[in-house]
């Protein structure tokens, strides 16, 4: 099957509900089991989470891009934001690493992504934002 979408919101945290069930929608016509529903949810949770609270640092005017194409049973989902970026990709996808303790953050988001998807790849520079591209 080939299908593709795209859908761009504010950076608001009631938007993350808009993306998982948006992308929930989207891959129904896969035929998902629960367990993989689930998994997509928590994926895109977490990636827009991090677009909204680390790339715009929660400034609401940002905008997130979710894109997800089918390609016969295989699912490429992209979440980008044009926020702040990443310094340092490798350190940030360590199991654990936080920019902000304080917050809070237990640093799992980047390890949990990892461990539902078949593959997973961070895009980032200074300025050019952050992409996180998925396969499934
Ligand atoms: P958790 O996801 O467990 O709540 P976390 O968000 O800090 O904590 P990860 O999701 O693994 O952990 O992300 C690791 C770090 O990568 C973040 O602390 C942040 O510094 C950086 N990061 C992740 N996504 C983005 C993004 N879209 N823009 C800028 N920095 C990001
Ligand atoms: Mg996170």
């Amino acid at each position: 099957m080939e299908n593709e979408m795209t859908l761009s919101f504010a950076a608001i945290s009631e938007n993350e509900a808009l993306a998982r069930m948006t992308l929930t929608f989207f891959v129904a016509a896969l035929d998902p089991t629960l367990e993989e529903i689930s998994e997509y949810k928590t994926v895109i949770s977490e990636a827009v989470t991090n677009a909204i609270i680390h790339g715009y640092e929660e400034d609401r005017s940002g905008i997130v891009t979710v894109h997800a194409a089918l390609d016969g049973r295989e699912v490429t989902v992209t979440i980008s934001d044009q926020g702040g970026g990443i310094e340092n990709v490798e350190e940030a996808m360590q199991p654990m690493y936080t920019s902000k303790p304080e917050r809070e953050r237990s640093g799992m988001g980047f390890t949990i992504m990892e461990s539902f998807t078949d593959s997973l790849s961070v895009d980032s520079g200074q300025e050019g934002g952050t992409t996180v591209t998925f396969k499934k």
